[in-house]
Parts: structure tokens; C-alpha cells; sequence
């Protein structure tokens, strides 16, 4: 019975969340088609006409240049009673009644009659401020990371919470944080300061004049138009790079406090103007559209070439942050002088603002944008190309009942106005320019510093051979010279031995011719004389000896000249080759400067084509400001569409329609696998399709077998989001009502993500969701033991303290089952051990909430008394924690008879309790 009744808190059931809001946004992005974009022609002032009907499908920003349909998204937020109230209208119920699981919202008209209406999201009074920024500001903010306008904006009654919800620092507690501060969080960390430019402005609209909160002197600052885009700027306001969060704390700080001064000079209080905070961002799309250089060349010479000059590209969005004034002063203008001048303005800039978003939500052909700075500012805002996201907020009190309706009238209104959502995407020709120019530069010193590189390389070749030869011709003029005066000196000396000997030989042989004569006979005779005498021949010998000497050396000197002719061909071989070189490196300098001057004519030609394109975008633009459409992530959305539209239907026609199709269709892996896309919206799309999946029991084994558990027990580890986590632990909570994929969870390490899950979660439906898995696997027997021995128990009983009835009514459930599985163990004959729920410390909490007024945890509580009573073991510590006096109770009291006749039954078989009730005299 315990796991059987959890279905209706299940994800899939009655109450259960829907496929939210943000399904219905990607819905039309591919197959539906644009309402009013493609049929009605935008007026001149750039708003927009909404489409008809009740809940216009909205639609995710195109990834392309045309815009998409977008409607205004309106979610409305309930403050707590405060302490004014709660004693003023204690004995009145709220004029209020919130079903946010069906996002409705009604309001009583009086004790018998309400009506009923439906936001995109409905905020409870315990809803936190984290909750309400994923709600209403994180899809615009991811939207304004990816080029898009975005606007948030908070209207209601003054004291309903606008700048609770939007302006909170969140200093003391960080769990305050409102919408500015996360919004600027999530920015900061998308961005890097290097390459992006995040910067803001903080104004005040106060009667028709605009006030620079970051500068006191500026307060009255024009709204500038641009006659061509229509696009709607502040120049006169002070801008302020933002780099970290601590600085743009410190600037929220100092328009605060300064919004404070300014309205204490006027005055006046902050509730009568509007403030509005200006975040621009502007980011460099990286990658693809960098101009690409590559190096190549000859001879390994790296030569750089740009081979691609498509522009950067540059996107720049703004996030629209709007606190508005009291929306109560629309009808309350009886003060006179300057409270009625202010009241006529206040009402001038709110009314105006009302008034547009009739006439949009009307399609009307007129809308009044002009009448207000406050809808001129805001222009873009309703019917323009940026997404908006409205809170309207609202207190409790019945006594503010007709500012509380017309607060939530506006709210519908604006559902039905539809933007143009455009990407805010443009070439950044400038800095296309300033980097071509660069690169040029830096070709132009490369090339010179080669050019130098050769010259030098040939000056010094030439010079060396230069200094070769010299030194060669030398070389070869000594050595001659040398051999020469050798020869001379040889010469000299074998004439001058010759005549010795011929002196000496005359002497000796005493001849009377005259010596002169004879001298010279006897001298020829020794050089001719066929038959030399024996000291003849000796000199003869001594003679040919010398000439044979003589002939070496000759020879050798000649092979010195031949070596050194040779040497001096080879340097000239070397200075031909060396002007062979320089000729080359005269050609390449040749084809650098063609180059050069290539590249100088491709930029001239850039720069004409740049005039082109802006022509060209200009008419672009203005063609598509006529009208046109754009398709945004076919896949996804086809399939998301699917789940829309049997979601649709199930809600529509009362029998449930077939969402099983919907995997037949679009194949359950395919499914699956988007779980873990990189996209944030998608996975939180895909795991609330596995969730609706999931609350089918035909498709539960299906899911499981396909690896589903897998994923979804990885997303409750690894996702930051916690609706994520709500929605993969109420998947894991339908699933876990089968005995099989109760084992598949505990092995898969299921209680300690669970567990983890519900220490983190700030939501109490995310504790709805963790409380009712565990609680399912409580009612399995065979994993009592490991259950508890990984926590189970204990994260049950820590969940307590949330205090919401929907989660102590499934930690109730979870206890009953688990003690119903040790009573049935004991009957089956297993040994019996005190109660594991009792050793954890469950039994003060029963015991506190056994007569508990909501009847879903009474109920479970007493079955769960009972079952503990049923053994002996456990008596003594039931007498001592007051168990008994429960138990004695619902065995009197008990409006369910069954559960009665148990206590009674239970009562009467312990000898232990028996004896206590005899010693304590009581009757039962
Ligand atoms: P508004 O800007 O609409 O005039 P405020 O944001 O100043 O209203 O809120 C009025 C009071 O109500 C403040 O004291 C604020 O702290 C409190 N308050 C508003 N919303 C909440 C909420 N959701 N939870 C708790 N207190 C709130
Ligand atoms: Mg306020």
C-alpha cells in the first residue's frame, strides 16, 4: 500500500511538475510556426504585435541573423506574510491560492467564487531566491551570453518583494542573493576578461527624468535613437568596466546609495521611481573567423602568408535589469502639488507602459512606445528583439486584493506579447583592419631583415674569395722567386768548384803553352771531350748529379704551380657558384616585394568589399526588419516539440495521451543521450521528457535497460543545477517502485547521491522527490540492512527539518515501509534484532508526529508504531520514548479501522507493554 500511494507525489502524476516553460520556448524554434513574425508587419517604433491566443508558444533564440518569436515570460512570486499581517489578518485566509505544480494561481473573489490563472511559472512564498533567479533571469542571462537582448523585470504592488527579488546584495546571507548579483555571478563566469567586455549602468527614472545613479552631477540624461537601427541608447550615462564580482558589488552599493540620496533631496522614497541597471556585453567569437597565417617557402625559409581574411566577429548584448516604481500609484493620484505632479508622472511612465502592453497583447495597429521614457527606455524590451522575463509580485493580504489583481492582469497581458528574439552579431571590420595592417608590418620588417640576411651572406662570400686568391698569387710569386735565386746560387757554385779543379789539375800537370790558352782548352775539353780522363769523368758525374738535382727540384716547383693553378680554378669555381647565389637571392627579393605588393592590393580590395558589406547589411537588416524567420536546432526541438505537444494533449483532453510514442517516434537512446549534452537547457529538457517517461511503469524497464538509471543517478552526481536533480531523483523516485531497479540503485551507489542530493537541495520539492525514492526503497526486504548501513535512514530523519508536509508525509512513508519489512522478516522466521529505525534515533520523531494534523503522515506513522510494537525488542524502548502512549491512542482514537484493530492487536500480544499498562493501571 505505502509504495503504491506514492505515484500521486510522483514526478508523471497528477501533481507533478510539466514539462516546464522552457519546452515550450525551444518548441517553436524549427517545426512551429512564427505566430505573428511571418503575417503581421512590425510598426515603425520596432514594437511589435503579439499573436492571439491564450499561451502563444514562445521560442529559443536562433543561432542565425533573422529573429525568432519569442514571447514575454511571466512568472509571479507570492511574498510570506510578514509580521503586520500575521497579526492583522490572522483570522483571514490568504486572497491567494498558488498551485504551482500547475502553475495556476487562484484568486478569491470571495468566500464561494475564484478565479483561476495560469503563469509560465508560479513562485510560492517558500520559493528561494535561487529558484527564482533559474526561473525567471537564467535563461535570459544564458541568452544574453550567446548575443541576445535581455530584459528582467519585477512589477507589483510597492512591499510585495521587487527589490527583493531583483536588488538583494545578499551580504549577511549569500543565500539572499537576488537577481542582479547571480545574473553579474553567471557572467563573470562565462566570460574572460581578456577577450570580453562586460560593462554597466545604473540609472534612475524618477518624473520623466533619467538620473545617473554612478554619477550624482548627471541627472538628466537624454534617450538617444538611432534614425537608422531605431535601436535605443543612454550615451550621456556613466559606463564602468566590470571585472570581478566584488567590484560590481561595490557599484550596486554605490547606486543604492546614492538612489537613497537622490530621493531623500526629491523628497521622495525609492518605491516611487523606476531603477534600472544597464549590463553590456560584448564578446569575440574565437576561432573559425581569426585570420589565418601560414608559414612555407623554399629551402626550409619560412615565409608567412595570410591566407584568409574573413573578420572577426563580435556580439554584443545587454542585459536589461528593471525594478519598477509601485504599480499602486497607477490608481491612487488624489495628492495635490508636487505628490501630484509626481503621481501624474509616475502614472504617465507606468500607464504608458500598460498601455503598450495592451495594444501589443491586443494587436493593435498603434502602439503608444512614444508617450513615456519609460516604454522608449524599455522599447526593445516589449515587442523588440530581446528576450524578457517578467516577475510580478504579490503579498498575501486579502486587504490588498484589488492591487493584487490588477498586479496579476498586467502579468497575463504581457504573456501575450511576442518579441522578435535577434542575435546582436556583427563583423568587427575595424579590428579586421588594425590586424591586416599589423600583419603587413610585420611581413614588411621580415622581408627587409632577409633582404640584409642575403647581402651580408654575399659580401662576406665575395671577400673571402677575394682574400684566397691574394693569398694564393702570393704563395706562387715567393716560391718562384725562391726557386729562381736557388738555381742561381747552384749555378754559381758548380762553376765556381769547375774552375778550382781546373786550377788545381793545370798546375799539377806542368804544361808551357800559354796558360791562357790552354786554361781554356782544358775547360772545354772537360765539358765536351768524348773520352774524359778519370778526374774528368768524376767532375762530369758530379756535374750530371747537380743537373739531376736540378730536374727534381724543377719538377717538383712545377707540380707546386700546377697544384696552386688549380687551387686559385677552384676559388674562382667558388665566386662563380657565390654569384650564382646572389643572383637567386636577387630573384626571391623580386617575388617578396611582388608579394608585398599583392598583399597591398588584396587589402585595398577588403576595404572596398567592407564598404559593400555594410551596404549590403544595412539593407539585410532592413529586409528583416520587414519580416522573416529563422530555424534554431532542428533535432532537438523536433523532438522537444513532440514532448509539448502529447504533453499538450495529455493536459487538454482528460485520458492520458500516449506520451510512450514519443520514444517510438524519436528512439529512447536518442533521449537518453541528450542528458548529457553540453547544452544546459537541453539536459534540463531531456531529463524532464526521461522523467514523464518514467512515471509510465510500461516504460520503466525500457528506460532502465537502455541505461537510463545510469545517466540519471550520473546527473544527481554531476549537475550544478538543481532542477535538474529534482527532476532526475523524482525519475529515480517512479523507478524505484520496482523491486529490480531497487537493487539496481542501491548497487549503483544510489543512497549516498540521494543523500547527497538532499543536503544540497534548497527546494522542498527537490526533497519531495529524494525523500520519495528512499522511501520506496525502504519497502524492499532484502536491502534493510545495507539501507541503513549507507545512511538511508539517517538522511530520511535529516530531511525533517524542511518542515514542508509533502516531504515529512514521504519520510513517513519511507519509515512505515522499513518497518514493516523488519515485522515481516521476524514472521517469516529470521532472527529478531532491535528495530534498525529505533538504534538510528527515529523513534523521538515518530512519536512527535503520530497524532501530526495532516493525515498522509499520520497515517503512515501510526502503521509504523504498530509494526515496531510487534517485537519484544523493541518494547522497552517504546515505553521509554512515550511510543506506548501513541500506540494505547490509535488502538481508542483511530478513525481508519483497520489500522485500530492492528494497535489493539499489538497491544494485547506484548507481555512487556502489557505489563506496563497493568503497572500504569490503564485500560485500553
Ligand atoms: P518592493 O520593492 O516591492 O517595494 P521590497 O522588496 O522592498 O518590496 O520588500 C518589502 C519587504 O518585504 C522587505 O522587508 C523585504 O525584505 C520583504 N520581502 C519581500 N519579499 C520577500 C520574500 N519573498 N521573503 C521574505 N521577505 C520578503
Ligand atoms: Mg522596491
Amino acid at each position: 500500500m505505502a509504495s503504491g500511494s506514492y505515484r500521486n507525489g510522483g514526478i508523471g502524476g497528477g501533481a507533478a511538475p510539466r514539462l516546464s516553460a522552457k519546452l515550450d520556448r525551444q518548441n517553436s524554434g524549427a517545426n512551429a510556426t512564427p505566430r505573428s513574425s511571418a503575417k503581421s508587419k512590425p510598426p515603425a517604433g520596432g514594437f511589435r504585435r503579439s499573436s492571439s491566443g491564450p499561451l502563444p508558444s514562445s521560442s529559443a533564440a536562433g543561432k542565425g541573423d533573422s529573429g525568432v518569436p519569442g514571447r514575454v515570460r511571466v512568472a509571479v512570486r507570492l511574498r510570506p506574510r510578514n509580521a503586520e499581517e500575521l497579526v492583522a489578518d490572522a483570522d483571514f485566509g490568504d486572497c491567494v491560492e498558488l498551485q504551482p505544480e500547475m502553475k495556476r494561481l487562484k484568486l478569491r473573489k470571495n468566500n464561494w467564487e475564484s478565479e483561476t490563472y495560469e503563469f509560465d511559472e508560479v513562485l510560492t512564498e517558500f520559493a528561494s531566491q535561487k529558484r527564482v533567479y533559474e526561473v525567471v533571469a537564467k535563461p535570459v542571462v544564458e541568452s544574453i551570453l550567446e548575443g541576445y537582448n535581455g530584459t528582467v523585470m519585477a512589477y507589483g504592488q510597492t512591499g510585495t518583494g521587487k527589490t527583493f527579488t531583483l536588488g538583494r546584495l545578499g551580504e549577511e546571507d549569500t543565500a539572499a542573493r537576488g537577481i542582479m548579483v547571480r545574473a553579474m555571478e553567471d557572467i563573470l563566469a562565462d566570460t574572460s576578461p581578456d577577450v570580453d567586455c562586460i560593462s554597466v549602468s545604473y540609472l534612475q527614472l524618477y518624473m520623466e527624468t533619467i538620473q545617473d545613479l554612478l554619477d550624482p552631477g548627471n541627472d538628466n540624461i537624454a534617450i538617444v535613437e538611432d534614425p537608422k537601427t531605431g535601436d535605443v541608447s543612454v550615451p550621456g550615462a556613466t559606463i564602468v568596466e566590470i571585472r570581478d564580482q566584488s567590484s560590481f558589488l561595490e557599484l550596486l552599493r554605490l547606486g543604492e546609495a546614492q538612489r537613497f540620496a537622490a530621493n531623500t533631496k526629491l523628497n521622495t522614497e525609492s518605491s516611487r521611481s523606476h531603477a534600472i541597471l544597464m549590463v553590456h556585453v560584448r564578446r569575440a567569437i574565437k576561432g573559425k573567423h581569426d585570420i589565418e597565417l601560414s608559414f612555407s617557402g623554399e629551402n626550409g625559409h619560412a615565409t608567412p602568408m595570410v591566407t584568409s581574411f574573413r573578420p572577426p566577429i563580435v556580439r554584443k548584448s545587454k542585459l536589461v535589469v528593471v525594478d519598477l516604481a509601485g504599480s499602486e500609484r497607477i490608481d491612487k493620484s488624489g495628492s495635490e502639488g508636487h505628490m501630484l505632479e509626481e503621481a501624474k508622472s509616475i502614472n504617465l511612465s507606468l500607464s504608458a507602459l500598460g498601455k503598450c502592453i495592451n495594444a501589443l497583447a491586443e494587436n493593435s495597429p498603434h502602439v503608444p512606445v512614444r508617450d513615456s521614457k519609460l516604454t522608449r527606455l524599455l522599447k526593445d524590451s516589449f515587442g523588440g528583439t530581446a528576450r524578457t522575463s517578467l516577475v510580478v509580485t504579490i503579498g498575501p493580504s486579502p486587504r490588498h486584493r484589488g492591487e493584487t489583481a490588477s498586479t496579476i492582469m498586467f502579468g497575463q497581458r504581457a504573456m501575450k506579447v511576442e518579441n522578435m528574439v535577434k542575435l546582436k552579431e556583427e563583423f568587427d571590420y575595424k579590428s579586421l583592419c588594425r590586424r591586416l595592417d599589423i600583419e603587413l608590418d610585420k611581413l614588411i620588417t621580415e622581408n627587409e631583415r632577409q633582404r640584409k640576411v642575403f647581402e651580408d651572406e654575399v659580401e662576406r662570400i665575395r671577400a673571402e674569395a677575394q682574400s684566397c686568391i691574394t693569398e694564393a698569387e702570393r704563395n706562387y710569386r715567393n716560391s718562384l722567386e725562391n726557386e729562381r735565386l736557388k738555381y742561381q746560387q747552384d749555378y754559381m757554385d758548380s762553376i765556381k768548384k769547375l774552375e778550382e779543379k781546373w786550377m788545381v789539375s793545370q798546375q799539377s800537370n806542368g804544361n808551357d803553352k800559354p796558360r791562357s790558352e790552354h786554361n781554356c782548352q782544358c775547360l772545354e775539353k772537360a765539358c765536351s771531350d768524348e773520352v774524359p780522363s778519370a778526374s774528368a769523368s768524376d767532375e762530369l758525374t758530379e756535374v750530371r748529379k747537380l743537373l739531376q738535382n736540378e730536374k727534381i727540384l724543377r719538377e717538383s716547383t712545377e707540380d707546386e704551380v700546377i697544384d696552386l693553378k688549380n687551387q686559385v680554378l677552384h676559388w674562382k669555381k667558388l665566386e662563380a657558384a657565390g654569384n650564382a647565389e646572389i643572383i637567386k637571392l636577387h630573384k626571391m627579393l623580386e617575388n617578396e616585394a611582388n608579394q608585398k605588393d599583392k598583399l597591398e592590393e588584396e587589402i585595398a580590395g577588403l576595404k572596398s568589399q567592407l564598404l559593400q558589406l555594410s551596404v549590403e547589411a544595412d539593407e539585410t537588416r532592413r529586409s528583416l526588419d520587414r519580416g522573416g524567420s529563422g530555424k534554431i536546432f532542428p533535432g532537438l526541438d523536433s523532438l522537444l516539440s513532440q514532448a509539448k505537444n502529447s504533453q499538450l494533449r495529455e493536459q487538454g483532453n482528460g485520458p492520458k495521451a500516449p506520451i510512450a510514442k514519443l520514444f517510438e517516434q524519436v528512439g529512447l537512446q536518442k533521449i537518453l543521450s541528450l542528458l548529457e549534452s553540453e547544452d544546459a537547457d537541453v539536459r534540463v529538457h531531456a531529463v524532464k521528457v526521461v522523467a514523464n517517461l518514467a512515471a509510465e511503469e510500461a516504460n520503466q524497464e525500457k528506460i532502465v535497460e537502455a541505461g537510463g538509471l545510469t545517466s540519471l543517478l550520473m546527473l544527481l552526481r554531476n549537475s550544478e543545477d538543481e532542477t535538474i536533480r529534482r527532476v532526475a531523483a523524482g525519475a529515480i523516485a517512479n523507478l524505484a517502485m520496482n523491486e529490480t531497479n531497487q537493487e539496481l540503485i542501491m548497487a549503483q551507489g544510489g543512497i549516498s547521491l540521494l543523500s547527497m542530493t538532499a543536503a544540497d537541495a534548497e527546494d522542498p520539492q527537490t526533497l519531495r522527490m529524494v525523500a520519495g525514492a528512499i522511501a520506496n526503497l525502504c519497502g524492499n526486504d532484502k536491502l534493510q540492512a545495507r539501507l541503513r548501513g549507507e545512511g538511508g535512514i539517517k538522511a530520511l530523519l535529516g530531511m525533517v527539518k524542511c518542515g514542508h508536509p509533502d516531504v515529512l508525509a514521504q519520510v513517513a512513508r519511507g519509515i512505515a515501509n522499513f518497518a514493516k519489512c523488519e515485522s515481516r522478516s521476524a514472521t517469516q522466521g529470521h532472527k529478531v534484532q532491535k528495530s534498525l529505525l529505533i538504534d538510528d534515533g527515529a523513534l523521538p520523531w515518530i512519536v512527535k508526529n503520530a497524532n501530526n494534523e495532516a493525515s498522509p503522515i499520520r497515517r503512515h506513522i501510526e502503521l509504523a508504531l504498530c509494526h515496531l510494537a510487534q517485537h519484544e525488542v523493541n518494547a522497552d524502548d517504546m515505553i521509554s520514548e512515550g511510543a506506548l502512549w501513541e500506540l494505547v491512542r490509535i488502538s481508542r482514537d483511530c478513525s481508519r479501522e483497520d489500522i485500530r484493530m492492528l494497535a489493539y492487536r499489538t497491544l494485547s500480544s506484548s507481555p512487556t507493554l502489557q505489563a506496563e499498562l497493568r503497572r500504569l493501571r490503564i485500560e485500553y
